[in-house]
């Protein structure tokens, strides 16, 4: 029986009607063992994210409110699947949120005391997934699927990167293949389902790992290349991969197909639909990758292979918001040489800022980056012993493949480009 790999986003769980429609997708593929890949659900990864912030500050009134807001959330999804208020799904998670609480009152600690920022990230950031999984899992079953819960931090290895762990691949795909061979059945059984929690792993000492925001694609990627399946599908709330986030930019249309070249170089410029580490492994094993809506699940989506001769129907626009533009010069009045280039990436690395586009001169340097709570609270403190650092906020910065004039200018009218920059298939455009 073929395995097909699905992910699931937070938006296609973001209520019990949503967690129902999941499973109405799976019954569409009775012929196919499934490896269900899930993200948590709706903006839960966000409210964990406050939560840290929270944590971080030992602000107990504001976690607190988070914590039962989050908790709120989940269980009266629960409540609407289940009325049976027996079943051993309440219990479950219950415990999952006790085990968080508990995470939590370590809040005391000075933060001498505690470990760093992106270590506690992860150990809690990572509850969201766990949370999801329990319950969309007790409502396969309910729903008369054979389906079992896995976690995921016994299959996906990573080393201790803590918010950006890096997949020990040997390992991974080895237990991986261990794990799922033995689960799903030989010829004539019933088809199964495994449902596993994306984005997470875990490190040699054991320790919750993530691989980084939006990370749940990837993980489908590494069960797909470890299991060798002919595809992966990514289930969202949009039709396919669009030439632009339909969210904002009007009349964006479908590509129907797309090359893996194509989308690692649209994901790397940050266009939200597929996360950047996905499509390696993929192109590596010849996977092909499905984008396709859990809105019109009988749609057939966008298909991404490997195609030799593709040429692309239009522009591709997309944006990245919240960035901040810095520009540094040397204070020693120096020109801007390698040695300060490369001085100036190591801190950035060690903080890790994300460079989205760079730019030099003479005497200055500019780079467009994500902005970050370690920019500001650290990163920049540190830049600024041997450069002089300007910086603008809040700026956006627009990324246009295979862009013609008129692209341009629909972006640009009426705004202040701060900063431009072209090659022959790509510009980037920063904004006020
Ligand atoms: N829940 C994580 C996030 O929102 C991972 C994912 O959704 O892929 O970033
Ligand atoms: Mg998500």
């Amino acid at each position: 029986m073929e395995i097909k790999v699905f992910k699931f986003g937070g938006a296609s769980v973001n209520s019990a009607m949503g967690v129902q429609n999941v499973a109405a997708i799976l019954e569409k593929y009775p012929g196919n063992n499934i490896v269900m890949v899930l993200s948590a659900m709706g903006k839960t990864t966000n409210a964990l994210e406050e939560l840290l912030r929270h944590y971080l500050s030992v602000d107990a009134v504001s976690m607190v409110e988070v914590y039962y807001r989050l908790k709120d959330f989940h269980f009266a999804i629960v409540h609407k699947l289940f009325p049976d208020k027996n079943h051993p799904v309440f219990a479950e998670l219950e415990t999952e949120f006790t085990l968080l609480q508990g995470y939590l009152r370590k809040g005391h600690l000075t933060p001498g005391e505690r470990k760093e920022y992106n270590f506690e990230y992860d150990q809690i950031v990572s509850f969201g997934e766990k949370f999801a999984t329990i319950i969309v899992n007790h409502h396969l079953v309910y729903s008369g699927i054979k389906s079992k819960l896995f976690d995921a931090r016994k299959m996906i290895k990573t080393d201790s990167s803590y918010r950006d762990a890096r997949v020990e691949w040997t390992e991974t795909s080895a237990t991986i293949r261990t794990v799922m061979n033995s689960y799903f059945p030989k010829r004539d059984e019933k088809r199964k389902v495994a449902v596993i929690q994306g984005f997470i792993g875990s490190d040699p000492s054991g320790n919750t790992t993530t691989l980084g925001r939006e990370g749940s694609d990837y993980s489908a990627a590494i069960l797909a290349y470890s299991l060798k399946t002919k595809e992966v599908t990514i289930w969202k709330d949009v039709p396919g991969v669009m030439n632009a986030d339909p969210k904002w930019f009007r009349n964006a249309k479908k590509l129907d197909l797309l090359s893996y070249r194509e989308a690692i170089e649209l994901a790397y410029f940050g266009a939200s639909v597929i996360h950047p580490k996905t499509i390696k492994p993929l192109e590596n094993a010849n996977i092909t990758l499905k984008v396709m809506s859990f809105l019109h699940p009988d749609s057939p989506g966008t298909s991404v292979k490997n195609l030799r001769k593709w040429s692309v129907p239009f522009p591709i626009f997309i944006r990245k918001q919240n960035q901040v533009l810095i520009s540094l010069s040397p204070r020693d009045f120096s020109f801007i040489l390698e040695e300060n280039l490369s001085e100036i990436f190591n801190i950035l690395a060690k903080h890790q800022i994300r460079v989205n586009v760079m730019q030099n001169s003479a005497i200055s340097f500019s780079i467009c980056v994500d902005d970050d709570p370690a920019l500001e609270n650290q990163c920049l403190a540190v830049l600024q012993k041997d450069y002089r650092v300007r910086y603008n906020k809040n700026l956006e910065l627009y990324t246009i493949r295979h862009y013609h004039q008129r692209a341009i200018n629909k972006i640009a009218k009426g705004r202040e480009i701060l900063l431009e920059q072209k090659t022959r298939s790509t510009v980037h455009l920063v904004l006020q």
